[in-house]
């Protein structure tokens, strides 16, 4: 838990620290946490956060107590299709006893490592945006596109009350945008990871009907007997795509489907044969994959364990758009050859799980999921999520020189 040297200066400031990190710091101490998050006092920062920037600033309850905020930084030709950034307020629960320090503290340890939930995934995103455009405007520049900064809540429960809600609203529509940023991972070498499209992800509900009967006999046909088909055809397609990525060394989790049985339902006594059980499985699918072909594959299995075997879908998500990332494109020629500028060394991925960019790319938009953190190691929904804070600040540059370079993507073709 938290010392008690560093538990006296919370909420003080440390006249040595660079100005950005406290921010950051006061930010991870919000607690925006599911399943309970205070999006109240997240909200009242960023108002007063565009209120310093002079930003304007627009709030959209997308429904009862989740709301979207956006600041926007308006270009100096805004018929111009807009750069969004976005980035999500909530962070996900934590086991505190598993902590080394307080996570909602922010403790930050002689190294400059920064403890907090949130401390990648992904406030510290956020907080590089807004730094980045103090900066942009504390030295006069101006560039012809809008820039929006969106913040939205929940995307750690699925976004359905957040960023799926709000690509659908009027509001989504009239920020005209033309490219969007949002979150990636870190990566523990030189390299920074981004994110070109995403997996969809499949919860599906197996379910078997069988002969009840009593537990001492040799009953035929039992739901048990169905179930261990359909988890063994399941399993065994779960361990073929294990070995491929494990044989194939330029795959990466994000080219191959991850599938796993999470939950086990049935039975109601020791001596009683059920006549029904249940089994969950989470199923990620890359892009690239046919969902035509691999639902046949899907139904196929089931109906090979025998009679009275179905599914049913808890989420099933089709949408494979793809931000393409081919020099030829004049988003990801910018952004790709201004981290180049910088000597950034890039590896462009398929994201493993599912991120709000999702949304905005089915929307119609091209979206890279992008967290600029290389040399740190991946911890998001892990204790003892960390974020150095030279790489924070790091990040802040490399937007401070992202932003102008999209904001000045000279017009398109369909803008003219
Ligand atoms: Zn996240």
């Amino acid at each position: 838990m938290l010392p008690e040297k560093d538990s006296k200066r919370l909420g003080e400031k440390d006249p040595k620290e660079d100005p950005s990190v406290t921010l950051f710091r006061e930010y991870l101490r919000i607690k925006t946490v599911q399943p309970e998050p205070d999006y109240d006092s997240a909200v009242k920062f960023l108002e007063r956060i565009a209120s310093e920037l002079g930003l304007q600033c627009q709030k959209v309850e997308v429904c009862p107590g989740r709301v979207i905020t956006i600041l926007t930084w308006k270009g100096t030709n805004p018929q111009l299709r807009s750069i969004l950034l976005n980035s999500h307020t909530d962070v996900v629960p934590v086991f505190e006893e598993s902590w080394r320090y307080d996570p909602f503290a922010a403790f930050k340890d002689s190294d400059g490592n920064i403890y907090a939930r949130g401390a990648q995934d992904m406030k510290c995103v956020s907080i590089q945006y807004i730094e980045a455009i103090r900066r942009l405007k504390a030295e006069g520049r101006h560039f012809p596109r809008t820039v929006h900064m969106s913040f939205v809540p929940d995307e750690e429960i699925g976004g359905h009350k957040g960023m799926e809600m709000f690509v659908k609203r009027p509001e989504f529509i009239t920020l005209n945008v033309g490219f969007a940023l949002d979150e990636g991972l870190a990566n523990p070498s030189d390299t920074f990871t981004v994110f070109y499209g995403e997996k969809c992800p499949w919860w599906i509900k197996v379910k078997v009907e069988g002969n009840p009967g009593h537990g001492s006999r040799f009953i035929e046909d039992t739901a048990a007997e169905k179930l261990h088909r359909v988890i063994t055809s399941f399993l065994e397609f779960r361990e073929r795509e294990k070995q491929r990525l494990k044989s194939e060394k330029h795959l990466t989790l994000g080219d191959v489907t991850s599938l796993n049985l999470t939950m086990l339902n049935g039975g109601i006594s020791f001596n009683v044969v059920p006549c029904e059980m249940s089994a969950a499985f989470d199923i990620r699918i890359p892009p690239t994959v046919d969902l035509k072909a691999f639902e046949e594959q899907l139904t196929a299995w089931c109906r090979a364990a025998g009679e009275g075997v179905t599914y049913e879908f808890h989420q099933k998500y089709t949408d494979q758009s793809m931000t393409s990332t081919e020099e030829s494109d004049p988003w990801w020629k910018v952004f790709s050859g201004t981290c180049k500028d910088m000597n950034m060394k890039l590896k462009c991925e398929i994201f493993p799980a599912a991120t709000d960019s999702r949304y905005i790319r089915a929307a119609g938009h091209p979206a890279i999921g992008f967290s600029p953190m290389n040399r740190t190691p991946v911890l998001l929904h892990d204790h003892n999520e960390f974020l150095n804070e030279q790489v924070f600040l790091r990040g802040i540059e490399i937007y401070a020189h992202l932003i102008p370079a999209l904001a000045s993507v000279p017009p398109l073709q369909a803008e003219i």
